[in-house]
């Protein structure tokens, strides 16, 4: 059972992203970091860890869109 919606996608403004690694060390489901430093989406579902991501990320890199 799924208990959570999924109707928003998770997005990360690379230009905001300071490379500080938390949502890919957190979140590894939803977050990885690439070879420039930057975190990108791996799984751009919005579950809880990526909403927690929004809400942790120190740089408001992470953001849910529709
Ligand atoms: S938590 Fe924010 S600043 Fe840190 S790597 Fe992730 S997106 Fe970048």
């Amino acid at each position: 059972m799924i208990d959570y919606v999924i109707n928003n996608m998770i997005k990360i403004d690379q230009n905001k992203c300071v490379g500080c690694g938390l949502c890919a060390g957190q979140h590894p489901e939803s977050f990885q970091m690439n070879l420039d430093g930057k975190a990108e989406v791996i799984n751009s579902q919005e579950t809880p860890g990526a909403q927690k991501a929004i809400s942790d990320c120190p740089a408001g890199a992470i953001s849910s869109v529709k």
